[in-house]
Parts: structure tokens; C-alpha cells; sequence
């Protein structure tokens, strides 16, 4: 198999929908085994790597879970045998989180746990096989956490909860970054803009509150999946060899406009 993830074992969270599932798929045509780890089915996507002569297989997983993470690991190890890239993609945004006042704590718990505390447990299970994998190929492992662009700016349409997960995203990134520099792991965040993915979806059901959001965007529309992923795939593969730490932002321009262009979006 050829590809910029040739040879590589990719663990991938969440990766039966959305921003994970064309992740997983793109990392499979680029050359590497793939698990999947997901609390959902991910037998679509098993079925459409297999059918595009891939290779993947997936594990039940919940990364808020210590033991589940530590089982999903195990299985990988022994499917594949060694853990080169992992894909920290898995993340909720639930429908409760709202503004400081009125967010329930449990909303608040559910979406620590699962955004920051799953970013950490993989972390932990995995981090270990990553540097023994890394001493056997001589070749740095990669680990890229998906935060979002909410962690480097507010919004007045408020998931509270979800952006303070994925400020932390960020800051963990920073500090396992310093960790293992010399301990053969690089750790980068990809900030994603607005990716119209199941996530996302079913917050932006009517056109008012895709308007609110699409005027804030200078490219004026939503991203693809695809554009998001293949920042994934350059930071997971060995492009970004001399990268640690950092944090991707593709947006379409969110993060760096004050006053956004009028006219169509460019099509
Ligand atoms: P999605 O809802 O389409 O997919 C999320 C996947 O995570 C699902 O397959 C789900 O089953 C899985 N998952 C949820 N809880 C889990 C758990 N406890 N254990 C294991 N798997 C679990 O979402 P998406 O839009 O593809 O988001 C992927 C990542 O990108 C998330 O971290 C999200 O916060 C981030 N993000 C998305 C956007 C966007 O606009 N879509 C923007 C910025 C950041």
C-alpha cells in the first residue's frame, strides 16, 4: 500500500460519523490501517473502506470511559500490532448548553467528559504503544486532537460548556506537546470552522440561524469535511515532521476577520 499514511495503524474516536468517518476513510486510502473506535455503528464505513480496498476494523468504544479506552486500545495492539497516528475526533455538543445561567450540570459534566476526559484517556492508553512504535521505525508518532475554532474565539450564540471543552482541547495539546518532544510523539490540535456534519446539523435546521452564522464567514459558506481532513492528514503524517503543539485552524477566514466581505459567496 502506498499513501502518505503508508504502514501506519491509525486509531481513530468517533470515527463512524461525520468529520471521523471521512477521516477514517481518507486515512485508509492513504495507506493506513485504521480503527475505528466509536459508541456507534460504524459498519458503513468498515463497508465503504473495504469495498475502496482498504483496511479497518472497528471497537465499541466510549472515551469517557477509563476501561473502555484501555480495552479499545488492547484491541488494537493486537489487531495491528503497533499505534503510529491517533485521531482525537470523538466530541458532543448537546443540545442543553446554552449560556452560563442556564446550562444544566449534567449537560456541562457530560460534555467535559466526553471532550476533554476522552482527549486524555486515549491519551493515557495510547501514548505508551506510541513510543514504542516510534523507537521500533525511528519515525515520530502523531497525535492530533480535534478542538474547534471556538477555542480561540467567543461567539453570542453560546455552547458554553463545548467551548470551554474545547479550550481545553487546546491547552492539553500545548503541555503534551511539551512532554513528548523528545520522547518520540508530536501533538497538534485542528481547529475546524463550521462543517455542516450530523453534529452540526441539528443545531442549524432553519435558514435564519444559517444566515446568523454563514455573515461571520468571509468565504461566506460552510466547510466540507473533506477540507477539514486533509489538515488532519497532514498533521497525523510525516509532513509535519518538525510540528508540535501547534493548532490548525481552518475556517474559511472566521478567526481572522473583524468585517467580513459582502456579495456572494465564490463558487
Ligand atoms: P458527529 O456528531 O457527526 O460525529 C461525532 C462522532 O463521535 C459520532 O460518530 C459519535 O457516535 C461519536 N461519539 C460521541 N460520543 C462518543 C463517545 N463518548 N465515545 C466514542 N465516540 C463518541 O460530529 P462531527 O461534526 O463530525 O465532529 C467531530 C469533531 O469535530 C468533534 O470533536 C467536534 O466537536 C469537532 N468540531 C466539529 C465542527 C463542526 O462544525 N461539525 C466544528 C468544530 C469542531
Amino acid at each position: 500500500m502506498t499513501g502518505r499514511l503508508a504502514g501506519k495503524v491509525a486509531f481513530i474516536t468517533g470515527g463512524a460519523s461525520g468529520l471521523g468517518r471521512v477521516g477514517a476513510e481518507r486515512f485508509a486510502t492513504e495507506g493506513a490501517s485504521v480503527m475505528i473506535a466509536d459508541i456507534g455503528d460504524a459498519s458503513d464505513v468498515l463497508n465503504a473502506i473495504a469495498r475502496a480496498g482498504g483496511t479497518a476494523a472497528s471497537v465499541s468504544c466510549d472515551v469517557s470511559s477509563d476501561a473502555s479506552v484501555r480495552a479499545a486500545i488492547e484491541v488494537t495492539m493486537k489487531t495491528f500490532g503497533n499505534l503510529h497516528v491517533l485521531y482525537n475526533n470523538a466530541g458532543v455538543m448537546l443540545s442543553a448548553d446554552d449560556d452560563p445561567t442556564n446550562t444544566p450540570d449534567d449537560v456541562i459534566q457530560t460534555t467535559l467528559d466526553i471532550n476533554v476526559k476522552g482527549v486524555l484517556l486515549t491519551c493515557r492508553h495510547a501514548i505508551p504503544h506510541m513510543i514504542e512504535t516510534a523507537k521500533r521505525t525511528g519515525e515520530m508518532s502523531s497525535i492530533v486532537n480535534v478542538a474547534s475554532f471556538v477555542a480561540h474565539l467567543g461567539a453570542a450564540t453560546p455552547q458554553i460548556a463545548y467551548t470551554a471543552s474545547k479550550g481545553a482541547v487546546l491547552a492539553m495539546t500545548r503541555e503534551m506537546a511539551a512532554i513528548y518532544a523528545r520522547r518520540g510523539v508530536r501533538v497538534n490540535a485542528l481547529c475546524p470552522g463550521p462543517v455542516m456534519t450530523p453534529l452540526l446539523a441539528k443545531f442549524l435546521s432553519d435558514d435564519a440561524k444559517r444566515q446568523r452564522r454563514l455573515v461571520h464567514i468571509p468565504m461566506g459558506r460552510f466547510g466540507e469535511p473533506h477540507e477539514l481532513v486533509t489538515g488532519a492528514l497532514f498533521l497525523e503524517s510525516n509532513e509535519s515532521s518538525w510540528m508540535t503543539g501547534q493548532s490548525l485552524i481552518i475556517d474559511g477566514g472566521i478567526t481572522s476577520a473583524y468585517v467580513t466581505p459582502e456579495g456572494p459567496a465564490w463558487s
